[in-house]
């Protein structure tokens, strides 16, 4: 059954205050328990008379806990007078008031459990107090083997928790550890709260395994009373040891954990290449066997490239910024062969896919958020352009061997729009032959409409459904668009057949003829990640 749990950030000594606040809201909330996140008592160095009273009246049980409520140890050491009471307690401060100590786990009568890493990260293995407010990696090491945890609090953040967030710019992150982060990955509770000087709630976040998928939610609280009015406390219903959602809520991205470059991917489990997501189309998932239908609009649970969805291939993300993100293709059209210049576990076939779940780009409505999305996909190309000169520096000439080339179907009907970029070799941009492989083969096709090449005639095109070219190499930039219309049906792997004859890999023009195994894959998305780090904007 749900029950209510409180959690607050600092209390910072106002103890009295406090605990009278706490017994106001009792009475209407009947919370199962209450976890106070950061620092319940003063700061030592500054405590006034009227706190070193209140501390006094607490240790002798003079001030009421209207509920069991649990306190972490908090990021500064505690009071000399309340550590040996706690020694002579078994951690139990007075009545109601348990410690969660430097490292440890309670269940609570409900059922709940609660795992508790207090303190500052300490570098070195040398034994601790137990209610020492450090924490060393081997504490966090421990506490994975809890398992599972239904709330983890933490007086620091988890290193990274900010990656892939849209809410974290404007949040200076506290100290944090790698090791808090590899704790989160592993219990994966539904709940991490920490506590800083403002609250901070991150959008929840999916764990890689199997679905049902588990969610957490990391929330950090600000101080009671603080001057800004910043959220010190936080109340939520939970039931104790729950599945995990089979939907996620809409908001819920990739692990920020995973998504950082210097871990592995945690699930290195073999897929099978069943997936059908399509590196050349933005179709729906097929539901009705092999069978092709006029398929429903898809939502964001069901599509490929959002990041809420718990089918996201989330190994293949290379980089995550505010408005779009990055992942390798699946199929890439490529070999490892291909771009040599690119290292050998690299094809160079990358999607750069806005976050939020768009047919077009064109289709959303503000005109701010539309020129935001397009820029930074625009700033995702452009760096990697500059990564692509950088790799392929001819010493001889100074110039890049390699351009690229980036296509984007745009219709109405679509489901999730995406660009697909591809490098291809700078000569044949040179030589008019990247140009003449999409005309040509349009004619071929027997496309009624021609490419749109200037800037008048590109701009009526793009008015409504289109198939659009951006080419690019050092020495020069140009853009194509074919208008598409309903009149005729467009060959969707119509960017990856250009390239394929120009790259002479005609015989992989079909995504499924390059499978990959997951583990192939990640490697592919690990080796990119390498190669881009130095030019993606996102990891500053
Ligand atoms: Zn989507």
């Amino acid at each position: 059954m749900a029950q209510k749990i409180v959690v607050t950030g600092d209390i910072n000594g106002k103890l009295s205050e406090f605990f009278t606040k706490l017994s106001t809201l009792q009475i209407r909330q009947q919370f199962a328990f209450a976890i106070i996140a950061g620092n319940l008592f003063a700061d030592p160095e500054t405590t006034s008379p009227s706190e070193a009273e209140d501390l006094a009246k607490l240790i002798k049980g003079e001030i009421e806990i209207p509920v069991t409520t649990y306190f972490s140890v908090g990021r500064r050491a505690l009071p000399e007078t309340v550590i040996e009471k706690l020694d002579s307690s078994d951690g139990e401060l007075c009545t109601n008031l348990i410690a969660l100590g430097r490292k440890g786990r309670v269940k609570t009568s409900d059922g709940f459990n609660v795992v508790a890493i207090g303190g500052s990260h300490h570098a070195g293995d040398d034994p601790m107090d137990p209610y020492a407010a450090k924490y060393s990696d081997k504490d966090a090491n421990t506490a994975k083997g809890y398992n599972d945890a239904d709330i983890l609090v933490t007086s620091e953040w988890p290193a990274g928790v900010r990656d892939g967030s849209k809410g974290a710019v404007d949040i200076t992150e506290p100290a944090s550890s790698e090791a808090l982060s590899e704790l989160c990955s592993t219990l994966k509770p539904r709940y991490h709260f920490s506590s800083s000087e403002t609250f901070w709630e991150r959008e929840p976040f999916f764990h890689n395994t199997d679905p049902p998928r588990p969610i957490t939610r990391f929330l950090s609280l600000a101080p009671f009373g603080n001057a800004a009015k910043s959220k010190w406390i936080y109340a939520f219903s939970l039931e104790p040891s729950a599945e995990p959602p089979q939907q996620l809520p809409a908001e819920t991205t990739a692990s920020p954990f995973l998504l950082t470059r210097k871990r592995k991917a945690l699930d290195t489990q073999q897929d099978s290449f069943n997936s059908m997501r399509f590196a050349n189309t933005n179709e729906p998932r097929g539901r009705h066997g092999g069978k092709r239908r006029k398929a429903a609009p898809t939502d964001p649970g069901q599509c490929y490239f959002c990041l809420s969805n718990a089918q996201c291939e989330s190994h293949m993300i290379g980089s995550i910024g505010e408005d779009a993100y990055l992942t390798t293709a699946k199929g890439p059209l490529p070999k490892l062969t291909t771009f040599p210049d690119l290292g050998p576990s690299f094809p160079g076939h990358i999607l750069i896919i806005p976050v939020s779940h768009i047919p077009t780009i064109s289709s959303i409505d503000d005109a701010e958020s539309r020129t935001k999305v397009e820029a930074e996909m625009q700033k995702y190309r452009t760096s990697l352009h500059n990564m692509l000169s950088s790799l392929s520096k001819d010493p001889e000439t100074d110039r890049a061997r390699l351009g690229a080339v980036t296509w984007e179907i745009s219709r109405s009907s679509g489901v999730h729009t995406h660009w697909q970029f591809l490098p291809v070799p700078a000569e044949l941009i040179a030589k008019g032959l990247v140009e003449a492989g999409f005309t040509v083969e349009a004619e071929n096709s027997s496309y009624p409409t021609k490419f749109a090449t200037s800037a008048s005639d590109i701009a009526e095109a793009e008015r409504g459904d289109y198939f659009k070219v951006m080419i690019w190499s050092e020495a020069m930039q140009k853009e194509m668009v074919l208008p598409l219309d309903a009149s005729f049906r467009f060959d969707l792997q119509f960017g990856r057949r250009v390239l394929g004859k120009l790259l002479g890999l005609q015989e992989r023009t079909h995504w499924k003829d390059c499978g990959q195994s997951k583990a192939e894959e990640e490697k592919e998305c690990e080796a990119f990640k390498e190669l881009f780090a130095p030019f993606d904007f996102t990891a500053q």
